[in-house]
């Protein structure tokens, strides 16, 4: 098939990567002329496992295009998928400008039938506008089919290319042909198509990421009261875990839920909710609880250090919002760092993919450093925000002779506690005894 990807940012480019290889013809059409010149001489422009040799070979193989001009992107498509960003507005709301904007060409430019797919995340009745926008200037045939998008940052391809399930909402049958091809070869296994209407689609991904905000915060909650009544939240977390009826994953407590998706997209079914006048009292709850979580460390820091953070010295590991990503979209290390320097404390700061991202956005107020132990140098102590596999087993001899101080808070829960009271180290961590 001929398909168009307009968007080339962490979902666009995923999605044209593993359509091309199962052997479709992707062109993939972005505004920014910086990325898609980068893109077309085969450099790619994001970190995601996985993904560089699938671009690699797609874009040798003569499957893979890249252009600025829509135009030209959609001449020939059969299937134009929308992934374009759709950041909260003023007031919370998802921001449709992105998507009715493009919309809108796409009507002036279409010369014969064709699916536009939503696959940005988008508030129930967009399905609708894009329609509407399109119709505006369309003189051919067209279906608007919501195809929202369930992959994970840091295992993009891998969720993209086995993914639990596809929905796609549409009440067209020539659309749900047009998809259901489409989509075949990334469900042999067995895993649905879920087909539904435009409304329950879109819903649907809201309240995917509500419900995992809503279990994380739910934990965070726990961990706190575990500090407060002299339990350890990883016995409880194991103990309620092996209840098939609640599930292992997504219980792991922390300095609260980041990212371009859960913070944005919670906010927004909040707005979508008031539109139509309910109160989601559990969602306002769930952004309290994160609101505080991301600085959660922070009274512990000054709790430690009676005399004040002003000169202190902090080594901070980690600030993607989370491992296998180079994505800093209201990454809690970023809150934290705020909340350090305008204490008046000095902070140098290392992660293996993020610390360009970083630069461009707190430029030279803090240090980076070139490997993990550097940034210990001379440091009154160490602060983990994000889960890197090589923060998981550091060396602490190593660590110890650097840092000035034996003291480590750690916001992903990393080591076990009686090993660090072992070690001899003060570490604090999130709903767990502290080593003192
Ligand atoms: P992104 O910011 O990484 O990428 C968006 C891209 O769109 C950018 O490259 C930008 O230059 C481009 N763009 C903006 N206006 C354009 C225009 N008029 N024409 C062409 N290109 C244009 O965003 P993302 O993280 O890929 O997210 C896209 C959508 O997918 C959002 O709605 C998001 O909520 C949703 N989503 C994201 C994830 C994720 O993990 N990132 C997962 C599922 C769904």
């Amino acid at each position: 098939m001929r398909i168009t990807v307009v968007g080339t940012g962490y979902v666009g480019l995923v999605t044209g990567t593993c359509f091309a290889e199962t052997g479709n013809n992707v062109t993939c059409v972005d505004i920014d002329e910086n990325k898609v010149k980068k893109l077309s001489s085969g450099q790619i422009t994001i970190y995601e496992p996985g993904l560089e040799k699938l671009f690699e070979r797609n874009l040798k193989e003569g499957r893979l295009h890249f252009t600025t001009g829509l135009a030209e992107g959609i001449k020939d498509a059969q299937v134009i998928f929308l992934a374009l960003p759709t950041p909260p507005g003023a007031d919370g709301a998802a921001d449709l400008s992105f998507v009715l904007k493009v919309a809108e060409q796409l009507g002036n430019l279409m010369t014969d039938y064709k699916v536009i797919v939503d696959k940005s995340t988008v508030p129930v009745g967009t399905a609708e506008k894009v329609h509407a926008a399109i119709l505006k200037n369309s003189k051919v045939e067209f279906d608007v089919v919501s195809n929202p998008e369930f992959l994970r940052e840091g295992v993009a391809v891998d969720d993209f290319m086995k993914p639990d399930r596809v929905v796609i909402g549409t009440n067209s049958e020539r659309a749900r042909k047009v998809m259901g091809d489409l989509y075949a070869p990334f469900v042999r296994q067995g895993n649905p198509i879920l087909y539904m209407d435009e409304r329950s689609a879109e819903l649907t991904k809201y309240a995917a990421n509500s419900f995992l905000a809503t279990k994380i915060s739910f934990m965070n909650e726990v961990a706190v009261l575990c500090e407060k009544l002299g339990a350890d939240v990883d016995m409880v977390r194991r103990g309620i875990g092996s209840d098939d009826r609640i599930g292992k994953r997504f219980l792991f407590p922390g300095i609260g839920y980041g990212g371009s998706c859960f913070p944005k997209d919670v906010q927004a079914l909040v707005r979508s909710s008031e539109e139509v006048k309910y109160d989601f009292k559990i969602l306002n709850a769930v952004m309290d609880v994160n609101e505080k979580q991301k600085v959660f460390l922070i009274p512990k820091i000054k709790a430690y250090f009676k005399d004040g953070l002003k000169g202190k010295r902090f080594a901070l590991w980690g600030l993607a919002f989370k491992p296998n990503t180079d994505d800093i979209r209201e990454a809690p290390a970023l809150y934290i760092i705020e909340a350090l320097v305008n204490e008046g404390a000095t902070v140098c700061v290392f992660d293996p993919e993020a610390m360009p991202n970083v630069k461009q956005v707190v430029g030279d107020k803090i240090q980076y450093a070139k490997h993990q132990y550097d940034c210990l140098e001379g440091a009154d102590a160490l602060i983990i925000a994000t889960e890197w596999s090589v923060f998981r087993t550091p060396d602490f001899d190593q660590i110890n002779a650097i840092l000035k101080n034996k003291v480590i808070f750690d916001g992903r829960n990393l080591f076990d506690v009686q090993r660090m009271q072992e070690l001899g180290f003060y570490y604090e961590s999130v709903g767990r005894a502290v080593s003192k």
